[in-house]
């Protein structure tokens, strides 16, 4: 993970918020190049869900409509979706070091015996310095202990328990609930009354449109609603670099259906975004599949099927896999509560027999600037053959830069035949033209950016009108006549 942290930094792809100020714990920036793959990622999710949905049994395009609601509603959708009472994780507080924690997020290392000092850690904390606190803090071999969930764990005996930030016992406090919304202020007047929240998920804003979207698209179920936007969650632990933010962009799909077809639908998505996450050229076998336990529901998931998560191997995953998108089957319940709440009907029509329902949904939810994390982590290829002694292995459609064009040598006819090609080029493309340094030192810097294309403009270029493409994976270079550049770009993205 550091080196792809500082190698993000070093390249223009991620900052730290308010860098120059210390940064913000949980808020992070995305330069040139990570907005630009951040981008290219959203709109392959956007085209393959919305521009150009996946085919029914039928073999007919599924209806699926865009929307871009806005980040501050009205604060009794929260009331009603349930946000502003459930949403909210266990924490404990260290009364030393004043760090919180998400009670869910630790795991505790307790003596076999039940004697002497527990060690409580991050979840993703590594073995190696598990096993060393342990040691240091006097408790001995990490073999004499046994793993643990920390939300277990009595509170009787947190007096027993090393914090992770101390090497004292009986620091933390009880877990309490920590509503996870921000709260702002809309209006002149400073008053309660006027208290209102960011969105924790773009999710809540498809719900409470449901019916403008029945009524101005004529929709009938089985239809779905797209939204790709900023969610915001005060998280009590960000971690992991853009893993686990306070601000992050989310891709939610509601898709709305009968009761009785809601099982086929879920099993339906999670095949379509199983194969997206593998499209965008995530490796199979770091992908997992998980299906939510009984005791882990949300609170929409009164009975139905419950949630299918998609995970991904992350570097900090240690021998699990972490989160990339919930595949939830969330009943009637938001429909529903937004009904009483409001009290304006969400009803659905059948059109054969006039019977009216409230629809169930299924929910792909998944995280955009996640999913830049996954890309940027599966993306690392080491390979001493190449100059850095690395490349970026992107997948071209999601490449910040598809090609680079380079002339040579600092040479007038060189220098205007590479000028021509990449004023051509960059209608369509996201090019770059690059004359500073040596060739070699243009090669690995657009290796460590993911670039697949590097087009070298050469003496031989002048008379022939043929240039070297050369291919960032297998560096192999071939000759290209520049009337086919265009032909060659378009097939290889
Ligand atoms: P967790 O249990 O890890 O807090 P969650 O199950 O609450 O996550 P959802 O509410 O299902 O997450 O959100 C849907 C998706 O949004 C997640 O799969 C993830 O990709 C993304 N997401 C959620 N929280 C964050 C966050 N704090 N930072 C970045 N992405 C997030």
């Amino acid at each position: 993970m550091n080196t792809i942290v500082s190698l993000c930094k070093r390249r223009g792809f991620i900052f730290q918020s308010s860098d120059i100020y210390g940064g913000m714990n949980g808020f992070w920036d995305y330069g040139p190049r990570g907005v630009a793959l951040k981008n290219n990622i959203r709109d392959v999710w956007w085209h393959s869900v919305v521009e150009c949905p996946p085919l029914d049994k039928n073999g007919n395009p599924l209806r699926i409509f865009g929307l871009d609601s806005s980040i501050i509603q009205n604060p009794l959708v929260w009331e009603a979706s349930g946000h502003a009472g459930n949403f909210s994780d266990p924490m404990v507080d260290c009364r030393i070091t004043k760090m919180r924690y998400r009670a869910d997020q630790l795991i505790a290392y307790v003596p076999e015996n039940r004697e002497g000092k527990s060690f409580a850690f991050f979840e993703d904390e590594d073995e190696k310095t598990i096993s060393s606190k342990i040691k240091k803090c006097g408790g001995g071999k990490i073999e004499d202990f046994c793993r643990v969930s920390f939300i277990d764990l009595e509170v009787s005996s947190y007096k027993n328990v090393v914090a992770p930030d101390t090497t004292e016992v009986g620091t933390l406090t009880e877990p309490k609930a920590f509503n996870l919304m921000f709260e702002t202020r809309v209006g002149a007047v400073v008053d309660d009354s006027n208290i209102a929240y960011l969105r924790p998920e773009t999710a809540q804003g498809i719900f409470v449109n449901f019916k403008n979207m029945q009524d101005s698209m004529r929709a009938k179920i089985p239809f779905g609603v797209a939204q790709i936007g900023k969610a915001f969650r005060n998280e009590v632990t960000p971690r992991n670099f853009i893993f686990r933010s306070r601000e992050f962009e989310q891709m939610e799909l509601e898709w709305f259906c009968h009761e009785s077809e809601a099982a086929y639908w879920q099993e339906f998505w999670l095949d379509q975004r199983l194969n997206w996450w593998k499209s965008l050229g995530l490796s199979a076998d770091k992908i997992n599949i998980r299906k939510h336990g009984r005791d882990e529901l949300a609170h929409y998931a009164k009975d139905g099927n419950g949630t299918v998560d998609l995970e991904y191997k992350f570097p900090f995953s240690g021998e699990g896999f972490s989160e990339l998108e919930g595949i939830a089957h969330r009943c009637d319940y938001d429909l529903s509560q937004h009904q009483k709440v409001s009290g304006v009907k969400q009803e659905h029509v059948d059109q054969s027999t006039n019977a009216k329902f409230i629809p169930h949904v299924i929910e792909p939810s998944s995280g955009l600037t996640r999913a830049v994390l996954a890309v940027l982590c599966n993306s690392y290829v080491r390979d001493d053959a190449h100059p850095s002694g690395f490349f970026l292995n992107f997948a071209p459609k999601i490449a910040p830069v598809k090609a680079a064009i380079l002339p040579l040598q600092a040479n007038d006819e060189i220098e205007l035949i590479a000028k021509k090609i990449f004023l051509e080029l960059r209608k369509k493309y996201a090019v770059a033209y690059e004359d500073k340094q040596s060739v070699g030192k243009r090669y690995a810097k657009n290796d460590e950016i993911g670039t697949p294309y590097c087009i070298t403009v050469d003496f031989d270029s002048i008379n022939g009108g043929d240039v070297t493409v050369r291919d960032r994976n297998s560096m192999q270079q071939e000759r290209v006549n520049v009337s086919l550049l265009d032909a060659y770009l378009r097939d290889a993205l």
